[in-house]
Formats: structure tokens, C-alpha cells, sequence
């Protein structure tokens, strides 16, 4: 008799990595899987800071084989389901419902994954529920909601980007903004539009960095608005000014920098470093190299607890960084492909094809060399 919460593939997570690869299994006919998700499907996005937009346009390009950058399946387009370009995280959450309720995904809510154990026959993962078992996990956890409080001493004094649920609510007139890339010039815009005023300290210089990869640059979307507000008296862009430490004052905020420089802030500092993510919870499964990056097979399986694989933003193969959906979601169908192998059931080739056709495979990546010409 099959064990309770017994299954072949337990996915977890449902933001857009999780209901991808999810979609995916239920059009190949996977019976026996599950999507464990603590919350709500594409949570992530409806803790976002109701001003934050996506930065990757959508465009339904699906009926000429581009398909929209924010999709994560064929033949679906989020610009097209809301007429916008850049989708709110509200909209693209409810583009995530729209996603599953469609094909009927198997979620379980409210199921918090705390635990992984490597066990000889699979994996037991330890959640709020009690114990699920399968020989093959999918870790779709993303990254949002695992916020880096810890970069330096005294960071658990600042107020975190992803802790913001508007803008316009921030007690205050004066701000720094510790963190140089997308999440913290998109903070900075949004309160110079509300007339406050800003001090971005970054690490280095991202709005002067044209690295063809929008992974390491900043995107056009947001070179557009910073443009907007660059000549504004109430910003300071300050490069090169690697934060070290923070101390609250008697009437505000010392943030120390790797210089000596000692800059004032009245106002909790904005943190907009980044995600500690949520791979944390399940380190000891996956190798990291000498400078911390992710060592995955070319199937995107861990080499360290066989059976566990990794699908999202944290998708790396040494240079290759996937961290925009347009990117990572094209490893769904190589990861879901070499599951179906292992578990022995056959494969429907015409719907590998057509993932292939509608730029959701990638499985030659060689093809990722950012050689930007122009
Ligand atoms: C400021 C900002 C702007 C961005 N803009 C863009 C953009 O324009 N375009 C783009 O492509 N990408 C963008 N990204 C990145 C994008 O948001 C992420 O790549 C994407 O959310 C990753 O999807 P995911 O499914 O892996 O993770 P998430 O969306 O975080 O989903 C993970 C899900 O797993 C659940 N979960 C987590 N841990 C557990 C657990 N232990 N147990 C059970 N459930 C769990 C969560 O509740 C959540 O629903 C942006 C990110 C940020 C922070």
C-alpha cells in the first residue's frame, strides 16, 4: 500500500518556476506529483511593493514563435492577458493562478518545507504538515522571501525591500539606499517620485556598467527611468562606497563605509542587497565552488544528493546566470525530461518539440554567450 503523502516528484514552491515546471508535468501526464507551497501561488509577487513593475516587458510575440519574456508556458502571454507591458506583481500573480487553475495543478497549500533528508530510497522533506516522501524533489523556493539581514553588522537595523509593501507609506523625507543594482535604483525612483530624497551607497556602479547581460547591468526599463530623475537635486548616486557596518544613533543612523567614510541617515537605511534565498534551508544538498557558485549537473541536478533539482532564478552554470524567467524557464523542459527518464515512463517527443520551438528548451548551453554586437 502507498504511504501517505507518498509521491514520484514533490515540487516545491508555486511561483513561477514551481507552476512551470508543474504546467509542464501535467501536459506530459504526470499522475502522482505534488506542488507543496506555503502560502499562496505566486506569493512572492504579491509581496512586492505595489509600485514595482517587471522589468522584462511583455508582448504577445507567442503566434510568430517569440514567445512573451515573462511566460512560462507556450502559448500564453501575460501582456496580452493584461493589455500592460510591464506587469504589476498583483497581475503577474494572478497570470500564475490563471496558469494552474488551467491545467489543474496539484498544490497543497499552507505546507511549509522546513527540512530535506536524503534517504536510500529518495528524499523525506519535513514540513508543518508532517513528513512527504519521493525519490525525486524539485526545489522551486525562489528567493524573495528569503531576505540577506546579515551582509554586515547591522543590517538587521535596515529596512529590507522586500519588507516594503509601498513606497509612498515610508515614515520620512531622507533616505539611504544601501545596494547598487535593480532593486535598489527601482526603490530610489519610486521615492524621488514621492518627493522624497535620496542617497543610493553602492558597491559599484551599476548605471555607468554595459555588460550585455541584463543578469549584471541594469535593465533598459530602468536606465529609462532613471534617466527620468538622474538631474534631480534630491538624488546622490554614490559609487564605490561598499557599506560595512550600520549603528543606530541617538537621532538616526551611522553607516560606516569601507573608505572611513561615515554618511548620516535619519531615516532607517533601505537594504536592497539581495536574497540570502531560499537554498539556504537545504545547503548542505548542493556544492558551491571557492567563489560560491552553485555546482549543478548539465540536467540541473544536484551532484551532491542525486535526485534533487533545481529549477528558478538560481539556476547557474558558471557564467550562465538564469535569474530572469525568460531564462530559467527554458530548463523546465530539461529537467522534467530527465525525471520522466528516471522514473521509466515514456516521453512524448512532439511536446518536447514544440517547447523547443516556442523557446522554452534550451538544453545546448553554449548557446549562452552574451556576445552583445551593437
Ligand atoms: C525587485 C525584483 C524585480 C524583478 N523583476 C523581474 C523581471 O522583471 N523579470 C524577471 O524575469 N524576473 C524578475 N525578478 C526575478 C523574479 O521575481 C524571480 O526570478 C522569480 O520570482 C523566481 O521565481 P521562483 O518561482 O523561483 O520564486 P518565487 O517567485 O519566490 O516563488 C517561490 C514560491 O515558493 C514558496 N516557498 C518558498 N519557500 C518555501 C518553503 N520552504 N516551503 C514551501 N513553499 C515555499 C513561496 O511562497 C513562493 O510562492 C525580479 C526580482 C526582484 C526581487
Amino acid at each position: 500500500m502507498m504511504k501517505k503523502n507518498q509521491y514520484d516528484v514533490i515540487i516545491v514552491g508555486a511561483g513561477p518556476a514551481g507552476v512551470g515546471i508543474g504546467a509542464l508535468f501535467m501536459q506530459m501526464g504526470l499522475k502522482n506529483f505534488v506542488i507543496l507551497e506555503r502560502d499562496s501561488i505566486g506569493s512572492s509577487f504579491k509581496k512586492w511593493p505595489e509600485e514595482m513593475r517587471l522589468l522584462t516587458p511583455s508582448f504577445p510575440g507567442h503566434g510568430f514563435g517569440l514567445l512573451d519574456l515573462n511566460a512560462v508556458m507556450p502559448a500564453t502571454s501575460p501582456g496580452y492577458t493584461f493589455q500592460t507591458e510591464h506587469l504589476s506583481g498583483e497581475e503577474y500573480a494572478e497570470y500564475l493562478e490563471a496558469v494552474a487553475i488551467h491545467f489543474k495543478l496539484p498544490i497543497e497549500f499552507g505546507i511549509d518545507v522546513f527540512e530535506l533528508e536524503k534517504l536510500d530510497d529518495g528524499f523525506e522533506l519535513k514540513t508543518n504538515n508532517g513528513h512527504y516522501n519521493a525519490p525525486y524533489v524539485v526545489w522551486a523556493g525562489g528567493e524573495f522571501q528569503y531576505p540577506d539581514k546579515e551582509a554586515f553588522q547591522g543590517a538587521e537595523l535596515c529596512l529590507h525591500n522586500s519588507e516594503v509593501t509601498s513606497w509612498g507609506e515610508v515614515d520620512g523625507d531622507d533616505f539611504v539606499v544601501i545596494g547598487g543594482y535593480e532593486s535598489a535604483i527601482d526603490a530610489a525612483i519610486h521615492l524621488i517620485h514621492y518627493g522624497k530624497q535620496v542617497t543610493v551607497l553602492a558597491k559599484g556602479e551599476s548605471w555607468s556598467d554595459d555588460n550585455p547581460d541584463p543578469s549584471i547591468s541594469l535593465s533598459p526599463f530602468t536606465f529609462d527611468r532613471l534617466e527620468e530623475v538622474m538631474d534631480s537635486e534630491d538624488l546622490i548616486l554614490r559609487g564605490k562606497s561598499k557599506v560595512v557596518k550600520v549603528e543606530q544613533i541617538e537621532d538616526g543612523y551611522s553607516i560606516f563605509l569601507e573608505s572611513g567614510d561615515v554618511i548620516f541617515s535619519p531615516t532607517r537605511p533601505i537594504l536592497a542587497i539581495g536574497f540570502k534565498n531560499s537554498l539556504s534551508l537545504i545547503f548542505e544538498h548542493f556544492y558551491y565552488d571557492e567563489n560560491n557558485v552553485i555546482e549543478l549537473s548539465e540536467k540541473d541536478e544536484s551532484t551532491v544528493s542525486e535526485g534533487l533539482f533545481l529549477v528558478g532564478p538560481q539556476v547557474r552554470h558558471q557564467e550562465v546566470i538564469f535569474c530572469f524567467i525568460y531564462k530559467f524557464r527554458q530548463r523546465f523542459a530539461v529537467v522534467a525530461k530527465e525525471i520522466y527518464e528516471k522514473l521509466g515512463l515514456e516521453l512524448n517527443e512532439e511536446l518536447f518539440d514544440y517547447y523547443r520551438k516556442s523557446n522554452m528548451l534550451l538544453d545546448d548551453l553554449s548557446c549562452c554567450d552574451n556576445s552583445c554586437q551593437c
